[in-house]
């Protein structure tokens, strides 16, 4: 029997994890390093989501804003921290609340370009819907970007690779706030079967300098040279 060719066309997906204004911005609560950098992959990568008209899966991360919570203090409930970057939001996008339920359109992305679903946890796996929509989507492919790596996109990858799916860290895409921890997560992903690739594999070289989110001077080529070089040393 001869397979119609359209089954053998690679489906990839992009997941895109915590991309949001406290982790990526300088002015943030909790910016990770190498913020310039790493925010200019993702705008990278989002222009290539955007012509390849790729889906997205998106976690947003939020923390309780009640007054008497301990946990921490940044993607705050209702605040600007906790808004997502604007280029990792398409037009066409659905946008659920973490709200325990697990109901999502049988024909998501016919109908959308990405869906976003917030988060109450580090392990997107715990909140209901975010776990059906990983677990059902049809892929061959997952590819991650977003941060942090230590946290929520490690519970996202090692849950993925456990429900048997490919996945495909976009390593100068994703950002951590420790290094060495950052390190030792990146290690432990590609022991359960994770690889990782730099986005330029997919997205290929550009000339685009500014991330156009952040009003540092590094992200606003005030700080040239010098900042660019330190920045890729620490
Ligand atoms: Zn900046």
């Amino acid at each position: 029997m001869i397979r119609p060719a359209l089954t053998l066309r690679r489906r990839r997906i992009l997941i895109d994890v915590g991309t949001q204004r406290d982790l990526f911005t300088a002015e943030g609560k909790a910016c990770i390093r190498n913020h310039r950098r790493i925010l200019a992959n993702i705008r990278r990568v989002m222009a290539w989501v955007r012509k390849e008209h790729i889906r997205v899966i998106s976690t947003v991360r939020i923390f309780e804003n009640d007054g008497i919570h301990h946990g921490p203090s940044y993607c705050l409930a209702g605040t600007e921290g906790a808004r997502k970057i604007r280029y990792t939001h398409l037009a066409r996008s659905l946008a659920y609340a973490s709200d325990g339920y697990t109901d999502f359109p049988r024909d998501l992305f016919e109908r959308y370009d990405q869906v976003i679903q917030e988060i109450r946890s580090d392990d997107p796996f715990e909140e209901p819907r975010a776990d059906r929509i990983l677990s059902e989507v049809k892929a061959t492919d997952f590819l991650v970007i977003g941060a942090p790596i230590e946290t929520a996109v490690k519970f996202l990858v090692l849950g993925l690779l456990l429900r048997r799916r490919n996945v495909i860290v976009l390593a100068d895409a994703v950002g951590s706030f420790e290094k060495h921890a950052a390190e030792i997560a990146l290690r432990q992903m590609q022991a359960k079967g994770a690889r990782l690739i730099d986005s330029k594999s997919f997205v290929g070289n550009t000339h685009l300098k500014k991330v156009g989110i952040c009003s540092c001077d590094r992200c606003q080529g005030r700080l040239v040279k010098v900042a660019a070089d330190s920045e890729a040393l620490d």
